[in-house]
This record gives C-alpha cells, structure tokens and sequence, in this order.
C-alpha cells in the first residue's frame, strides 16, 4: 500500500498540459497549499512570455521606475559591496581576462581601436607624451592629432611600398602601420 502512495508524492499534474510530471518540474510557490505551483515549468515559462508580450511596455515602465526610486540604495549597496570584495573582484577579473577566448576579443578589440585611430586611442597617445589628463584632452586636439597621424600612415605606407614592393608590403603593413600610430 505504501509504494503507489510514494509514487503519487513524487509526480503531480500540470493543470495547463495535464501531464503528470516530477515535482522538480515546478516551481516553488508559498501561496499553494502543497509548496507547488499548479502549472509545470514549461508551461510557466510559455506563459511567463506571452504575459511580457503582452505587457512589455507596462513592465518596461514599472522597472524603469523601480530603478529610478532605488537608484540611491542601489548605488550605496553596490559601492559597499565593491569595498568589501575588492580582492574577490580583482580575483575574478583576471581570471576572466586570462580566459584565452577573452585574450583573443582584448588583443582584437585594441587592434580594432588602433587601426580605427579612435578617440580613445589617440587621447591615450597624448596622454602618454603630455601631462594632461584622459578627460582634459579638448576634442580639437583629438581632431588634429589624427589627421597628422593619418597623414603619417599614408606617408609610411608609400614608402613601405616602395621599399619592399607590392608582396611583402601586404604582410608586413598592419606591423609597420602600428609602429607609426
Ligand atoms: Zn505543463
């Protein structure tokens, strides 16, 4: 007698697709009575979407809010997490950044950055040979420095070309063009 009891205690039936599923198959929920939620997780989780589908733009703006009324909290809990984590952090960070899929994506990301002559890149540079701040750098100078910086690269590479001719010159012209920027 006790065996199909146990069995009942172990499976229940969603009340959306009438299947008799394991009880891990639903979620918790504290406002029904036997600790399970009625409806499996699957059928839940199709619910769960057709119900943000429906109501995207109402939940969109409640969250919107939320953060906005709890922006002050948030922040200081952040912070004070980040205080007392400061080892954790840096732990998992350079863990992350030692991943070599992420090495690759860092390496390319710069490549990307240098090859560009974006602003921050070339704000970098005038760092480096000026004592002016990241944030100080004015717009202007960001402009002038890549044109100058254009110009040098173009210059390089006809002479590249020149010296090596057109083969090798395709091979070594991404080196050359860093060294230049
Ligand atoms: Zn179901």
């Amino acid at each position: 007698m006790s065996l199909p009891q146990k069995v009942i205690m172990i499976t229940k039936i969603c009340t959306k697709c009438g299947e008799g599923k394991k009880l891990g198959e639903f979620h918790n929920s504290v406002r029904h009575k036997n600790g399970k939620h009625p409806s499996c997780k699957s059928c839940r989780a199709i619910y769960d979407h057709e119900y943000y589908v429906r109501n995207s733009i109402i939940i969109q703006k409640r969250t919107s809010k939320w953060h906005e009324s709890n922006k002050t909290r948030h922040n200081v809990l952040g912070r004070n997490w980040k205080a007392i984590n400061k080892e954790k952090i840096r732990l998992s960070s350079r863990n992350y950044n030692n991943k070599p899929q992420i090495k690759d994506k860092n390496k390319q990301r710069q490549n990307k950055l240098i090859e560009d002559l974006r602003d921050s890149y070339i704000k970098h540079l005038i760092c480096q040979n000026t004592n002016l701040d990241y944030s100080d750098v004015p717009d202007e100078i960001v402009r002038i420095h890549r044109t100058i910086l254009k110009f040098k690269r173009s210059e390089k590479e006809k002479k590249d070309e020149r010296n090596y001719g057109k083969k090798e010159y395709e091979g070594i012209s991404e080196k050359s063009r860093r060294c230049v920027g």
